[in-house]
């Protein structure tokens, strides 16, 4: 099985689009963040992504949406994909990323294909946890693909986080995290939720936490914030809402951003917050690499981030591998031509 790249992943001999950025009859949408949600025709995902996809476009949604559980086969026409292709079989595996993130094996008289979406092995305290299968040609997300995105252990970044919130309360300031609305921040929800600290949530944060509750996540109790007294409550905001005026009553605050990128020299200035701390939904260095071990693939093909740089690490320790995307196929094309 092959695959080809325009503005999306499609695999050739179907049109079976993998998270395309263009409007497509019919397209995997492997998870909820906005970068992935578009009004196409057929939307194939699991049924939390469907639940979180409705509530973020709202009645924009045209889309049919087909779903499937975790760990059940059907067949691409069961699930709305018309012409060739429709007897392939598909299957979903949780990918760890957010709340319903979704892998997509799909199986022909070609081989098999793995799709990754964004993924991290390391378990979330709200995302199920990744389970990846064997297949002939692995297709993966390398956003933090060179060796200097190896994050330090889970449990340690965690403990600094609830840390710098209990400092801060004791010092009657109001600690402020930044985090994605959407995955991040129940992962700190969940987190600050078994330290004891109570919570009060940015309107966006609040809107994706019903969600999940609605899916059936457990969160620890939280309030939305409503302009009033956020005094010895930990706050939770999407990035960006930094600039925004501080809530009446507001002494003084305590701010940190909560990302993958926090690994970057200089972080703490980039965000303009007091503290940064490398907790991410995506898989580091080291676990891209444990990735392609379990899948066991006779091919790679990466796409975003360090693509370029990872695909070259694994032909290096001897695994075919190519970055997708408009100027990696033209690296490839030379590669291949020996330029
Ligand atoms: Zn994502």
């Amino acid at each position: 099985m092959e695959v080809a790249y325009d503005a999306g992943v499609r695999v050739p001999g179907a049109e079976l689009w993998l998270d395309p950025y263009g409007v497509k009859p019919f397209a995997f949408v492997s998870h909820a963040h906005s970068d992935h949600l578009r009004a196409h025709g057929v939307v194939f995902a699991s049924e939390a992504t469907a639940a979180l996809a409705r509530e973020r476009l709202g009645k924009r949604a045209r889309s049919r949406y087909t779903t499937l559980a975790f760990g059940c086969e059907a067949r691409l026409g069961d699930v709305g994909l018309e012409g060739p292709g429709q007897d392939w079989r598909v299957k979903l595996l949780p990918a760890g990323h957010i709340l319903g993130s979704a892998m997509l094996r799909v199986e022909g008289d070609r081989g098999s294909l793995l799709y990754t979406g964004d993924f991290k092995l390391r378990e979330g305290r709200a995302a199920e946890r990744c389970r990846p299968e064997r297949a002939d040609v692995l297709v993966m997300e390398t956003t933090f693909g060179l060796p200097r995105y190896a994050m330090p252990p889970s449990a340690e970044v965690e403990e600094r986080i609830v840390t710098f919130c209990r400092d801060a309360l004791e010092e009657s300031e109001v600690p402020v995290l930044f985090a994605y609305s959407l995955g991040k921040a129940q992962e700190i929800m969940a987190l600050l939720g078994t330290a004891g600290l109570p919570l009060m949530l940015h309107e966006a944060v609040a809107s994706m936490a019903r969600v999940y509750e609605n899916c059936g996540m457990r969160l620890p109790p939280w309030r939305q914030c409503d302009g009033g007294k956020l005094d010895g409550h930990v706050v939770i905001c999407p990035p960006g809402s930094e600039g925004a005026p501080a809530p009446e009553g507001v002494v003084k605050t305590r701010t940190a951003a909560v990302t993958g990128w926090a690994m970057d020299p200089g972080a703490v200035y980039r965000y303009g917050c007091d503290a940064v701390f490398p907790l991410t939904d995506h898989a580091d260095y080291p676990d891209l690499l444990r990735m392609v071990e379990l899948v066991g693939p006779k091919k790679v093909f990466t796409v975003h981030g360090f693509a370029v740089e990872f695909a070259s690490d694994l032909r290096a320790r001897g695994v075919e591998a190519w970055a997708l995307g408009r100027e990696n196929q033209l690296e490839m094309r030379e590669i291949v031509a020996g330029l």
